[in-house]
């Protein structure tokens, strides 16, 4: 009788033994497993201020003060530099997200599985690749108007400056209301990376890159332009009659009609084919951002809405990232470089994260790129003027000029320099800005001047 008992409460002790044992062992192995996610959730406390990172300083390519993150958020004292650079690095309440910098949380705080966040009095440093002086120079050619500029490095995929506009100054935020909202439409998103705009002329690049896969002897045929393209469903058109053109020709003076029926000829399928393939509509990721998705939709379309899809209208949609990587591939002679924005994170002194350059699956025929780069140049050249772009640069490029509802249109220009000690490729919305080339050209020289400063 009273062995049993005894034997009853062993019994019960190892298995209680049992439990706390599995349990303890359970604990630790989600917490080996887990506890970087844990420490970096947005519910620590540690680590974010609003749904921001809180946990260091964001420095810009030559050590530039943004953001000191370590007691409370302090922006740069510049008034420019923290407008021009909001977009990137978060304001103070959350209402712009930064996940580019976010997204290195664990590295800039130094957390580690046994010591914990070892390092949170505030040693981490994230470096981006963007420079200040770029950035303000980029939101001053804006002004008050809408848009956003981005100029990249193609050889590296490094962005040196995208700015998003309108902005504001984080110290002195705006007052959003009824009456004013339209001022600060869309002020909280990064219109780089979350932003979708109709591509307009700028896409007849993606076909032509099609057109010089896709049709035998496209380089030697003429184009009769009389202002208007009949196709069997409708037509298109264009502002002027444009004569007779070659392909190049057809580029540089953006002639509709000609890519119209460059379109008819490839066929909406083989079209569709090199839009996916070239990944143009696709969103790019890089630094935890992944950036809004582009359109080109032509399911039951007619052959002239095929035909205005071929140079940048019906329903086409770009993101503007996107459309850079795409025309930096060019610029690069076939090769798409991931893009990024965070060069190197340290946490006390030490390297926690270096970015490195990436080749992307989006590549195109070497000898179309180059082909490409030529008619870009060809543009400049016959129509945008060498003067008017800065000395020992040899600018390759395209405008656009994109209808929005009811607005006045979009002006868009989108290139690249050809010297190897300027690897820069860029590309400019300015809402209800007019003409692309009037409006954008100017602004795209003299922030070329400035590149050649920075790099
Ligand atoms: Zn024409």
């Amino acid at each position: 009788m009273r062995m049993n008992r005894i034997a009853r409460r062993s019994t019960a002790v190892i298995i209680l033994a049992v439990i706390m044992v599995s349990g303890l062992s359970f604990f630790l192995v989600e917490y080996f497993m887990y506890a970087d996610q844990w420490v970096i959730s947005k519910g620590s406390p540690h680590v974010y201020d609003g749904s921001n990172i809180g946990c260091g300083i964001v420095t810009d390519r030559d050590g530039i003060l943004l953001l000191d993150d370590r007691n409370e958020r302090v922006f740069s004292e510049d008034q420019k530099i923290r407008m021009s650079t909001i977009h990137w690095v978060g304001d103070r309440y959350g209402y712009i997200q930064a996940p580019a910098v976010a997204h290195y949380a664990k590295e800039m705080a130094g957390f580690d599985p046994i010591g914990g966040l070892y390092s949170y009095s505030g040693v981490g440093q994230a470096t981006l690749s963007l420079s200040a002086r770029l950035q303000v120079a980029a939101m001053e050619a804006l002004g008050d108007r809408k848009g956003s500029i981005a100029i990249m490095d193609y050889r590296t995929g490094q962005i040196l400056c995208a700015v998003s506009s309108p902005t504001y100054d984080p110290d002195d935020p705006p007052e959003i209301t009824e009456e004013n909202q339209d001022i600060w439409e869309g002020v909280y998103l990064n219109r780089f990376t979350q932003s979708v705009y109709v591509p307009g002329s700028i896409f007849k690049i993606v076909t032509a890159a099609a057109a010089l896969e896709r049709i035998d002897g496209i380089l030697d045929q003429t184009f009769h332009c009389t202002g208007e393209y009949d196709l069997s469903t409708g037509s298109v058109t264009c502002e002027h009659a444009h004569g007779t053109l070659d392909f190049y020709g057809a580029m540089a003076n953006s002639c509709n009609c000609a890519f119209a029926s460059v379109v008819e000829q490839m066929g909406a399928q083989a079209l569709k084919e090199q839009v996916d393939r070239y990944s143009v509509t696709e969103p790019v990721s890089f630094d935890g951002i992944t950036t809004a998705a582009g359109r080109f939709d032509i399911t039951d379309a007619s052959l002239d809405q095929v035909a205005w899809s071929g140079i940048g209208q019906h329903k086409d949609q770009i993101n503007l990232c996107s459309y850079l990587t795409f025309v930096s591939a060019i610029a690069n002679g076939g090769a798409a470089q991931q893009p990024y924005v965070v060069s190197q994170v340290t946490c006390g002194g030490e390297v926690t994260y270096q970015a490195q350059t990436q080749t992307m699956d989006r590549v195109m025929p070497e000898e179309v790129a180059l082909e490409l780069q030529k008619m870009m140049r060809s543009n400049v050249e016959v129509k945008y003027g060498v003067d008017n772009f800065p000395e020992g640069m040899t600018v390759c490029a395209k405008t656009g000029t994109a209808q929005a509802d009811g607005k006045a249109s979009n002006a868009l220009l989108t290139g690249f320099v050809l010297e190897e000690e300027y690897p820069l490729s860029f590309i400019i919305v300015v809402e209800e800005g007019g003409y692309g080339q009037n409006t954008c050209v100017p602004i795209i020289s003299q922030l070329l001047e400035v590149c050649k400063e920075v790099i």
